[in-house]
């Protein structure tokens, strides 16, 4: 019988050794991409057998469940999902970075609720279609965001992030961030991180520059996605 752990363990490296080949096909070094486990929906447990094994980036989609499994397993806590501005002052307390900055307001508020002696590293999310329901500025919403953030006391900008396009082949979608990451890093030279790839594209993602990956499924395995 295989336990839970086993089979975290051989997907892990399944996923760990893709990375290594989609690097090394695209001519870039693996130690300038961050795995981030998206944990989203699985239990503590999980990420508790994760971090045995060596990971130590964590991502999830709500608050109240990322508040929950960052106080049981410590790591490098992402915040990547849809924000509701209510829920700020708590995400300020758990997250280290904060993947879908979107929203002017957004960025003020979580500027003043981040903890005294913390930063919080922020990504800016770009959306590559017209349809909002993925959230994600459009591309010349960037620069006023940028701005923003460079002002703010306690956020520090990483970069871009974004996640493709439901029905478009993400080859496409992807080249296209490259571009807009590639002019938005002439304006802000401080942005070099690029968080775009999931289970179903991360080797593509990789190809086009990605430097944090959020894989969840490839890992965990299958998820009721009710997210
Ligand atoms: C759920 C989710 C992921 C991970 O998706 P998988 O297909 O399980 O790898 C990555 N990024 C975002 C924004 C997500 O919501």
């Amino acid at each position: 019988m295989t336990t839970r752990h086993d089979e975290i363990a051989n997907a892990l490296e399944n996923v760990q050794d893709r990375v290594l080949v989609a690097a090394r096909n695209a001519g870039r070094r693996v130690d300038e991409i961050t795995l981030i486990a998206v944990t989203k929906t699985y239990p503590v447990s999980d990420v508790a057998i994760l971090r045995q094994l060596g990971v130590e980036n964590f991502a999830e989609n709500r608050d109240a469940e990322g508040a929950m499994k960052s106080k049981e397993v410590p790591g490098t806590w992402h915040f990547q999902g849809q924000i509701q501005s209510n829920k700020l002052n708590s995400i300020a307390t758990w997250a280290d970075v904060v993947h879908s900055l979107d929203d002017m307001r957004h960025v003020l508020r979580l500027d003043r609720a981040v903890p005294k002696g913390k930063k919080i590293s922020v990504f800016i999310q770009v959306s590559l279609d017209e349809s909002p329901h993925r959230g994600g500025v459009e591309a010349l919403g960037l620069a006023p965001l940028a701005q923003s953030i460079l002002e703010s006391t306690n956020l520090q900008l990483k970069g871009l992030m974004a996640v493709a396009p439901l029905g478009e082949n993400p080859e496409s979608a992807f080249a296209r961030l490259a571009l807009i990451h590639s002019d938005f890093c002439q304006q802000f030279p401080q942005s070099t991180s690029l968080s775009a790839g999931m289970s179903n594209d991360f080797e593509t993602a990789i190809a086009y520059g990605a430097t944090h990956l959020r894989i969840g499924s490839s890992i965990l395995g299958s998820r009721m996605d009710l997210l």
